[in-house]
């Protein structure tokens, strides 16, 4: 039998429903994870639970803009499982594809409101219940390619993604006195519905591009490798792992390719 590598720890997962967090979810599960399946899809999350079958698994209705909610997220999570060893705060929008000269600074502020502010909320409450528990527990957040570079991504979304990062690091600094890691899980594009509705494509067509566009041929980046890296940081095999922003990109961020296509170098 495989190895239980979350058995017995309660996680709790924002953005949950679908996408990475769905996908993660039930890699957690196969795990032996207690997990709170937090989004605002309530019956997407409904969904996803009956589909796995387990009873360790809850939904909670959970909008990450509102800090009560997330404050109330948190201590339903202690009422149920009494603990909470890991945070994945997941939740993420896209959000306008507007160029700089229309920008809609509202739309800004929702941006911001979700991938950032929201994320510190949870990250706020979970450590507080973490450290009230002297539980030295483990925090990740999903950043992206769009965190370190421009280009990547809309406006909103990787200013959204820079600012994370920098709480990430923050946020490691100060949780690291208390045995608190704090780490990222940074994709390139994943079919997901974030990255196909809002250009009315359809998986396969997303795929085919980040195939394309992608440094790491041959492979298709799937929810279940971003999940992968997320259990690895949520277990006990990473326990010195902390304010690391994990990039699962088949080296899409640190690899330009103009100087060996402009001399046709390592053409196969
Ligand atoms: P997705 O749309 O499938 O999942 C995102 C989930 O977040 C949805 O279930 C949605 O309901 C939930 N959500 C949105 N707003 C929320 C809110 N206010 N409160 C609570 N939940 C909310 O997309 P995904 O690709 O699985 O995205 C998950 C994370 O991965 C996001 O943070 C995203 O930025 C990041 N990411 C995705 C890609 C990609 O290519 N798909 C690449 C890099 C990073």
């Amino acid at each position: 039998m495989q190895k239980q590598r979350l058995e017995g720890k309660v996680a709790l997962i924002t953005g949950a429903a679908s996408g990475i967090g769905e996908e993660t979810v039930r890699l957690f599960a196969e795990n032996g994870a207690y997990i709170i399946v937090a989004d605002v899809q309530d019956d997407l999350g409904h969904q996803v639970i009956a589909s796995i079958g387990s009873d360790r698994i809850t939904y909670r209705h959970c909008d990450v803009r509102d800090e009560n909610q997330v404050e109330e997220t948190v201590n339903f999570t202690l009422e149920k499982h009494g603990r909470i060893d890991i945070l994945f705060s997941n939740a993420g929008i896209l959000g306008s594809l507007s160029g700089i000269l229309d920008l809609d600074l509202k739309d800004f502020d929702n941006t911001i409101a979700i991938n950032v502010r929201g994320v510190a909320a949870t990250i706020k409450h979970a450590a507080r219940a973490m450290v009230a528990k002297k539980i030295r527990g483990s925090i990740i957040c999903t950043t992206s390619v769009a965190a370190t570079l421009g280009g990547t991504g809309p406006h909103n979304y990787t200013t959204s993604k820079h600012a994370l990062l920098g709480l990430v690091r923050s946020t490691c600094s100060e949780l690291g006195g208390y045995g608190i890691r704090v780490n990222s899980v940074s994709p390139y594009g994943v079919a997901t519905p974030l990255s196909c509705k809002p250009f009315n494509l359809g998986p396969d067509e997303v795929e085919a591009s980040t195939l394309e566009y992608g440094n790491l041929k041959g492979v298709v980046l799937k929810a279940r490798h971003i999940a992968e890296a997320a259990l690895y940081l949520a277990s006990d095999e990473s326990g010195y792992v902390s304010g690391h922003n994990l990039v699962v990109d088949g080296g899409f961020t640190v690899v330009n390719g103009s100087f060996s296509a402009s001399y046709n170098l390592f053409t196969n």
